[in-house]
């Protein structure tokens, strides 16, 4: 598999014997890793769409059950414009792999995609306004 690590295909196998899916404490101690590490490469499956994260509560903590993330064999076309956020500031950002919700790095929190979104968001505002003035 292209752009998938020895540790992230590890992590997959197991997932995929498991029939049931996997608590994601459970494949972290099965993979030797601590909480921080195991975490990391689960959020990295999950953003890959290889693996759906499920909240459970086991013997009444809040967990995670881990499967594989459903694909289809038949092939798709989809025909997306992406001229739109082709600036977008994630596209050049050094932190990308690490960027996730609850992270160090979180785009709910992040001021350069905040300033995109506003930017993006006022200029929107204006076209519909030029639109608005220059149909009347
Ligand atoms: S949200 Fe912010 S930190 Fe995350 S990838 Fe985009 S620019 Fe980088």
């Amino acid at each position: 598999m292209a752009g998938i690590s020895e540790l992230e295909k590890k992590a997959l196998k197991l997932i995929e014997e498991s029939s049931d899916g996997i608590l994601q404490s459970d494949l972290w101690k099965m993979m030797n890793l601590d909480s921080r590490e195991g975490s990391r490469l689960v959020l990295r499956l999950v953003k890959k769409g290889l693996v759906k994260r499920e909240q459970v509560i086991v013997n009444g903590r809040r967990t995670y059950r881990l499967t594989l993330a459903k694909t289809t064999s038949e092939p798709v076309s989809v025909k997306i414009d992406i001229s739109s956020i082709l600036d977008i500031p994630c596209t050049t950002c050094p932190f990308i792999n690490d960027c996730g919700p609850r992270n160090f790095h979180d785009p709910r929190l992040c001021p350069l995609l905040d300033r995109w979104l506003r930017a993006k968001t006022r200029a929107r505002a204006q076209e519909r306004e030029i639109s608005r003035t220059t149909s009347m």
